[in-house]
């Protein structure tokens, strides 16, 4: 297993399942990834097939109805998933801020983990002040922080490049705190590119690394100029926040996901992503070499099979399922689903019964 260096804390970029775990990627500058093929050849954009194949032995979640010993005794470290777990939408979820006062009390570690690339840790911090959870910035783990994390533990910025980005402006606030230029992003909002005979698109040669985030704006100038960076700059890393099939936002619908971008530009320049979000394993690496935690001591708590619950299991971590979110029970116990939770909660509230 290789790991990737710098900054005091290795990690290891993409594929991790258990014993079969990859590559990782090389060094900025060089050409694409390969790592993780296995991995994500498995994973999200194929969904569920890849998913079933890892976890077709897997015995039925069972109800936690004895959180100390079942789940509390054995676990001192918790990462949740935020939407449909902390909260849905702009509304806490019942009883959640007494079950996170009460694990605090009880001296667990708290991380909250999303994929929403759209914020910043920063800007995340404001969403749970405003709703009242007490959170700090470092328990924080968004899929935009992620991203700059990559970027640090390869030590992109000794380059000298910079960053394309489509995505919004989470990404841009994580890489002015590391120092790393970008264009892109906001800016390129509403652009379209000259497409009249004989016109071309001039892109900046020293773009180094293409990340591709959650872009509600995203337009075909971004996917070109995207293209371009990454099919003719030589060694341009291509980057995914994460491969999410949909998002949520609005409580009445599904809504394309990131993976729709992602896929915009796989499509266009034959290169896999490395990705840095759920269900890649970076963050586990990140906490388990920064907090010297043993992983059978984490526990992944998310409201959704695929990303939250195949990322914990393929981590080697304890997981519980809260249906406080998008999984009901009967997609749980359909035949159809055969990624299986250690424990299942109707919200985290369960963790405090007696
Ligand atoms: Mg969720």
């Amino acid at each position: 297993m290789a790991f990737i260096g710098g900054g005091g804390v290795s990690v290891r970029v993409g594929a991790a399942h258990a014993g079969k775990t990859k590559v990782v990627c090389r060094r900025a500058g060089e050409r694409a990834c390969t790592a993780q093929k296995s991995f994500r050849s498995r994973s999200n954009m194929t969904g569920m097939t890849a998913a079933n194949a890892e976890a077709g032995t897997d015995a039925a979640a069972k109800r936690l109805t004895k959180p100390g010993p079942q789940l509390l005794d054995t676990v001192n470290t918790f990462i949740f998933d935020c939407d449909g777990v902390i909260w849905r939408g702009d509304s806490v979820i019942d009883g959640v801020p007494e079950t996170l006062d009460f694990l605090r009390a009880q001296g667990k570690r708290l991380f909250f983990v999303t994929n929403n690339s759209t914020k910043s840790r920063k800007g995340y911090l404001g969403k749970f002040t405003k709703l009242g959870l007490p959170v700090k910035a470092e328990e924080i783990f968004s899929s935009s922080f992620a991203a700059a994390a990559y970027l640090e533990e390869i030590n992109f910025k000794a380059t000298g490049k910079k960053v394309y980005i489509i995505g919004e402006v989470g990404i841009q606030e994580e890489l002015d705190l590391i120092g790393v230029p970008y264009i892109g992003g906001e800016q390129d909002k509403g652009k379209q590119p000259d497409m009249s005979p004989g016109s071309a698109l001039e892109h900046d040669h020293d773009v180094g690394a293409v990340i591709v985030g959650f872009d509600r704006y995203v337009n075909y100038y971004k996917i070109q100029y995207a293209q371009l960076c990454i099919n003719e700059n030589p060694g341009c890393l291509f980057i995914a926040t994460n491969l999410d099939a949909v998002t949520h936002l609005t409580d009445a619908q599904e809504w394309a996901g990131n993976g729709s971008m992602v896929g915009a530009i796989k499509g266009c320049t034959g290169r896999e992503p490395i990705v840095v979000g759920k269900p890649a394993p970076l963050m586990i690496d990140y906490l388990v070499n920064k907090y010297k935690v043993q992983r059978s001591e984490i526990c992944m708590v998310g409201d959704r099979l695929d990303t939250d619950i195949l990322f914990g299991k393929n981590n080697g971590l304890s997981t519980v399922l809260t249906l406080s979110g998008v999984t009901t029970e009967q997609k749980l116990t359909s035949p159809d689903n055969k990624i299986q939770p250690q424990w299942v909660v109707d919200s985290i509230a369960d963790f405090r019964q007696e």
